[in-house]
């Protein structure tokens, strides 16, 4: 009817009654569906940088007869899926820990403005290699109530993805900063930008848009799914605005109640 299951069990009541119990495992069979999916998915990712590591390894078995560059592409090939499927465990175990820590406190003041400069410090190297304007609005008057490991990952996801699906010499906005009673983070850069049609699934698990290039990325299709988890933390949603082919603009808002004046931590 509704779509709801139900399951239902008998117990003896009297001589000659029964007992019917009928419970709504509705929500039950939905989680076990979704971590039997979400296995499989788990699985099948890793088994693809296996498939490719096992033929490299079979083909230089015999060194003597693999020509020098065949030798050289097996070696980078090999390390770059090593290095995806590093990434993916690092990711993997970042989200269950996540997932832990449910009970987490609103208690410690996380002072963004401050997380967010030690991020773009991090991060220097990547933004010069490609030769990106970064412009940076950071305001430290304001810190949020939650947990300092969930806020970095969610900021630092977000522009790193900026930074790695913009070209050569584009543009990075970040913004953090108090709109009327709440604070907004923002990350907009001039990059590849994506279709509509893409938009809901971005946070999917293992959603990529483009399979073949983000895997060359080392892309896990993870990111964005830690960064969704993060912010329900804080009760705020992950928002973005984007064009195919001229950029995207990622951001959230979180709200007053887990807002507090920042007292200056710089020393200048
Ligand atoms: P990945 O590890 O592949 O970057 P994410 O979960 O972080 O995975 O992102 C999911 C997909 O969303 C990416 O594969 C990419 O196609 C798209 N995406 C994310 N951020 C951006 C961005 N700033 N510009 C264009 N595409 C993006």
């Amino acid at each position: 009817g509704d779509g709801r299951e139900l399951e239902l069990r008998f117990m003896p009541y009297s001589d000659h009654e029964l007992l019917v119990v009928a419970r709504d495992v509705t929500q039950l069979r939905k989680l076990e569906r979704m971590r039997k999916d979400f296995v499989a998915n788990v699985s099948h990712e890793l088994k693809t940088p296996l498939t490719v590591m096992s033929g490299y390894l079979e083909l230089i078995e015999e060194p003597a007869t693999v020509a020098p560059a065949v030798m050289r592409k097996a070696v980078v090939d090999m390390s770059k899926q090593t290095r995806r499927m590093q990434n993916m465990v690092d990711q993997l175990l970042l989200l269950s820990r996540m997932e832990a820590q449910i009970q987490d406190t609103y208690t410690k003041p996380v002072h963004l403005g401050a997380m967010l400069r030690q991020i773009l410090d991090e991060l220097r190297p990547l933004v010069e290699d490609k030769k990106l304007y970064l412009d940076a609005h950071i305001d430290d008057s304001v810190a949020v109530l939650g947990s300092e490991e969930k806020l970095r990952a969610a900021c630092s996801n977000l522009i790193t993805n900026a930074i790695k699906y913009t070209p050569v010499e584009g543009q990075i906005t970040v913004r953090w900063g108090k709109i009327g009673p709440m604070a907004e983070f923002s990350v907009a850069d001039t990059g590849a930008g994506i279709a509509p049609e893409h938009l809901p699934r971005l946070t999917e698990r293992f959603y990529r848009v483009d399979k073949d290039r983000s895997s060359d990325t080392g892309g896990t299709g993870l990111g964005l799914s830690i960064v969704k988890h993060a912010l329900e933390h804080h009760r705020a949603i992950l928002q973005v605005d984007s064009r195919k082919g001229q950029g995207s603009r990622f951001w959230f808002r979180i709200p007053p109640e887990l807002l507090v004046e920042s007292v200056a931590t710089k020393v200048s």
